[in-house]
Parts: structure tokens; C-alpha cells; sequence
């Protein structure tokens, strides 16, 4: 079970900043940035961005709203968006999550 899973249902903490029936947002442990935010599908049937997309197009379109929502809130509306997608791409969590990045971004701050 991936740790978003068990952060998914309560087996391990996390700071959760939104969250409906299909997905869970929560600060990175880790932030590369002032915002900081991984949006994360409930389901854990996708292991990475393109297996989402070719799946459920609709649920990806959720993830992409919710990372929206919360650069609203937190960072004007402005926001980068990252899906690292393999090992050799920095990807350490096979369970498909957006990172939300906002806030004096550095010209190369990527996720990992
Ligand atoms: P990636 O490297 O793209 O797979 O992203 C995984 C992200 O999950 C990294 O930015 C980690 O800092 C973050 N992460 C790992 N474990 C936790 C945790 N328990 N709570 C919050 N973020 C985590």
C-alpha cells in the first residue's frame, strides 16, 4: 500500500488543505516552495499522470481544478503544476499525484 494510501485513510498523518470524495489534497513533508501542495487521487488504480489521463480523463480534470482551487486561495490564481512520471523523472510515489507549486517560484524549482 502506497504511503498515500494509508495518509488516504488515516493510517498515517497528514495536513490535509481540501478534500472531497475523489480526492485528497495535503502539504508536501517535504516543500520546495512556498506553496507546496500534493493533490492526490483517492483511487489508487493509476500508478502516474499518463495512466490518469488514458483512465479517467474526468477525475484528471478534477485534479486540475482542485490544484487551481487552492492556488486561488493561497497564491493569486498563479500556480506551477508538476507530475513527475517515472524514477528516472524523480517520480518516488507510484500512486498518481499532482504537485501544486506557488509562491516565489525559482526559475528551476520542479518538484523533486
Ligand atoms: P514524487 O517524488 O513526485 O513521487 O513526489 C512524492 C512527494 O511526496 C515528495 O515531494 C515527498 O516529499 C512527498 N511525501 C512523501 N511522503 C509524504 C508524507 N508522509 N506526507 C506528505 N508528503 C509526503
Amino acid at each position: 500500500m502506497s504511503v498515500f494510501s494509508q495518509i488516504i485513510d488515516r493510517s498515517i498523518p497528514a495536513t490535509v488543505v481540501a478534500e472531497d470524495d475523489r480526492v485528497i489534497a495535503i502539504e508536501d513533508i517535504a516543500p520546495k516552495a512556498p506553496v507546496h501542495v500534493l493533490v492526490i487521487p483517492k483511487t489508487d488504480a493509476y500508478a502516474n499522470v499518463s495512466e490518469l489521463a488514458a483512465g479517467d480523463p474526468a477525475l484528471l480534470a478534477h485534479v486540475v481544478a482542485t490544484a487551481q482551487r487552492i492556488a486561488d486561495e493561497r497564491a493569486g490564481g498563479q500556480f506551477r503544476l508538476v507530475f513527475n512520471t517515472g524514477e528516472a523523472a524523480g517520480q518516488t510515489v507510484f500512486h498518481v499525484h499532482a504537485h501544486v507549486l506557488a509562491g516565489d517560484l525559482q526559475e528551476g524549482t520542479l518538484a523533486s
